[in-house]
């Protein structure tokens, strides 16, 4: 088993890797569990891990919430059925929320978690690989407006976080590959020599071999974590991790979170961001090139879908990361170096934007 460390003084925590975690969920953890928990996750996710989870949870006074699966029940309804089973349970403050689930459960489940009580105890066992290497890291929490995506959330770091990389065998290949999208953004935006490494290992990483797999996701959690440690409510540092995000969820925002999936919308996003980058000239056209192979070489998209300038620009806006009513872009300057920019003229995007959809 791995572990890697969240530095954040008393907020700090481990992650936890490896395989065959969650039927030791309890023996595993180096904390005690409360007493009183409440079980968050999805029918999907719940027909496979639930009853493992459950028999490792003898004693405790246990409520389960299966919310609807989907992006879309990541709301205010979701959250206000959460918040009625816990307090038609009779649970107090001494209560604990564990998120089993991706991360739209995640999300939710650390939305509950930090607003219940004025804040309970939250775990993550997160169970797609998107999850595992990105969401349930670094204390974000949120649920979605009808206006826009996690437009109501807040920062409530985990106690723990479990991986079980046996939960990645019942992921469908689109999620699969959609949690491959975020990894190879931590190596283009911080570790050359990460980035590297996933060149090296597609033919492991497409056949899911389970110590490639370990590996990249250790460093993906690394990466966020040292990222967390530095800039927790992303003041500087932490909106590198946005790279092809402001791209990526007007894609998901104009398909309406269901033709394209996160990893796929961060993929082509990656893909904008860094032809951005080549046309203004801070990337040089050869890693431009390998991030579009490495992209390619996973499965994963690099042309966005067509929709007019206006659509790009109205989701854009509305993205938290416009500051000052100006766009900022994350954009890579070399493999393993990102910075925000924000002089960009928005002719030059449009262009850039209609030659990578
Ligand atoms: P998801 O939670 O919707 O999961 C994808 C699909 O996989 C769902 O249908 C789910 O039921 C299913 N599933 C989950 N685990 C499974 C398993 N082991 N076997 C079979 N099926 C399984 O999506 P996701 O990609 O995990 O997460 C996307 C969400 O995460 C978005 O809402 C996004 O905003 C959020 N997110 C948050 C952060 C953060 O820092 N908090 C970072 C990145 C993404
Ligand atoms: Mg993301």
């Amino acid at each position: 088993m791995a572990e890697v460390n969240v530095s954040l003084g008393e907020r700090s925590y481990t992650i936890y890797i490896g395989n065959a975690l969650l039927s030791n969920y309890v023996e595993n953890l180096p904390h005690k569990l409360n007493q009183q928990l409440l079980i968050i996750t999805n029918p999907t996710i719940s027909q496979y891990y639930l009853k493992p989870l459950l028999n490792t949870l003898s004693g405790h006074q246990i409520e389960i919430f299966e919310m609807r699966d989907g992006e879309q029940f990541k709301s205010l309804d979701s959250y206000a059925e959460a918040m009625d089973i816990l307090i038609n349970a009779g649970f107090n403050r001494d209560c604990g929320i564990i998120a089993l689930g991706g991360g739209v459960v995640g999300d939710l489940a650390g939305f509950v978690a930090s607003t219940f009580q004025r804040g309970v105890d939250s775990y993550q066992i997160p169970t797609t690989l998107l999850s595992q290497v990105d969401s349930s890291v670094g204390g974000k929490t949120a649920v979605n407006h009808p206006q826009g995506k996690n437009l109501i959330g807040t920062f409530y770091q985990p106690k723990s976080v479990v991986i079980d990389i046996d939960c990645l065998q019942t992921l469908t290949e689109r999620d699969y590959r959609s949690g491959l999208a975020e990894i190879v953004k931590y190596g283009v935006i911080y570790d050359a020599d990460f980035f590297q490494w996933l060149e090296r290992h597609t033919a492991e990483l497409n056949q899911q071999d389970p110590a490639t797999l370990t590996y990249a996701i250790q460093r993906s959690c690394e990466i966020k974590a040292e990222v967390v440690a530095l800039d927790e409510r992303e003041k500087g540092l932490r909106a590198l991790l946005n790279l092809g995000h402001t791209f990526g969820h007007a894609i998901e925002a104009a398909t309406e979170y269901g033709a394209w999936t996160h990893g796929e919308a961060v993929a082509a996003g990656i893909i904008i961001a860094s032809k951005l980058s080549e046309v203004t000239q801070r990337l040089n056209s050869s890693d431009f090139r390998r991030i579009k192979d490495l992209l390619l070489a996973l499965g994963l998209p690099t042309k966005g879908p067509q929709m007019p300038w206006q659509d790009w620009l109205d989701y854009m806006q509305r993205d938290k990361k416009v500051k000052d009513g100006q766009l900022h872009f994350v954009l890579p300057v070399a493999i393993g170096q990102a910075e925000v920019v924000s002089t960009i003229e928005h002719d030059t995007v449009a262009a850039v934007i209609t030659e990578c959809c």
